[in-house]
């Protein structure tokens, strides 16, 4: 997938008190108290002059984590911008307007509208606040669960290994964008207020439902977002497609508060999904969504 280049949102903020954020200065203080204790140097000096707590005779590697991060960083703005673009085209089209969503990026553990998250939760979006919600681990283990980081192969860049999973990982962000149009739209609330009036197993397809829809809808985004800026590269629909049949969204009702029933819930939704992504892509149109017609 080609993103280099682009716009970026300014959607995008990370959430406070991270891990990293601690680790680093954790880490400089313990530094600092060992050249302390060992060789008489204050340790107020010694964190003042960043030089002295990386010394040692070899270069500074503290910063080589966040340039990696910077790189996720760049990559998720570049991809919420992309759907701000596409969806605010749709929803001019329509005679309407699109209202962007925030997107926090979280280390750890997130305060959100519908609750605290944890890195186990996944990506998720919160109508609440309208934010969609993104572990920074969720890219490791996405390129994990690709084959890509944990094979090792040669001398493979850090670099390289990023570009493998890109639209897969874009394709989870639309997903969740998603939902924020079903917001937009009305179609989440009509969606809980009938899960309100109906058995669950009814309740449990309306969810299900709810997700194909989202699922379409980022594969709407695709096909609007190839039109404009042709950023498709030979292997992303597979790569997607791949995706899609990976991602649970068990662990997003997790995360909502709501009861997670995997045999009702997730059964046989992960060729659906795939169905669905493929119907958004190929029309390239919101109309071809309609997951509800006839659901019960
Ligand atoms: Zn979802």
């Amino acid at each position: 997938m080609k993103w280099q280049g682009r716009r970026g949102s300014s959607n995008v903020r990370s959430s406070t008190g991270g891990g990293k954020m601690i680790g680093g200065s954790i880490g400089g203080i313990i530094i600092a108290g060992i050249l302390w204790l060992v060789f008489g140097v204050n340790p107020m000096t010694a964190l003042q002059t960043g030089q002295v707590v990386a010394g040692g005779g070899s270069n500074s590697t503290s910063s080589e984590p966040a340039t990696d991060d910077d790189r996720d960083t760049r990559f998720v703005k570049v991809v919420l911008a992309d759907t701000e673009e596409v969806w605010h085209q749709i929803f001019n089209e329509a005679g309407s307007t699109y209202k962007e969503p925030s997107l926090i990026l979280f280390n750890g553990q997130v305060n959100s509208a519908c609750g605290s998250a944890s890195a186990a939760t996944g990506p998720f979006y919160c109508p609440g606040d309208q934010t969609v919600y993104l572990d920074t681990s969720f890219f490791v283990e996405m390129r994990q669960n690709l084959g890509i980081a944990g094979d090792q192969q040669g001398s493979g860049t850090q670099e390289n290994q990023g570009k493998a999973g890109d639209f897969a990982q874009a394709y989870v962000i639309a997903h969740e964008v998603g939902h924020h149009v079903q917001t937009l739209l009305g179609i989440s609330q009509q969606v809980n207020e009938a899960r309100r009036q109906v058995t669950q197993a009814q309740s449990n397809k309306l969810s299900v439902l709810q997700e194909l829809q989202a699922d379409c809808f980022a594969g709407v985004w695709a096909q609007r977002n190839q039109e404009r800026v042709q950023f498709l590269e030979a292997g992303d629909i597979d790569e997607a497609i791949n995706a899609a049949g990976q991602i649970g969204d068990d662990r997003l009702a997790q995360a909502s508060g709501r009861v997670v029933a995997p045999d009702n819930f997730t059964h046989g939704t992960s060729q659906q999904r795939v169905e669905w992504f493929t119907r958004g892509l190929e029309s390239g149109n919101v109309q071809s969504c309609d997951t509800f017609s006839g659901a019960l």
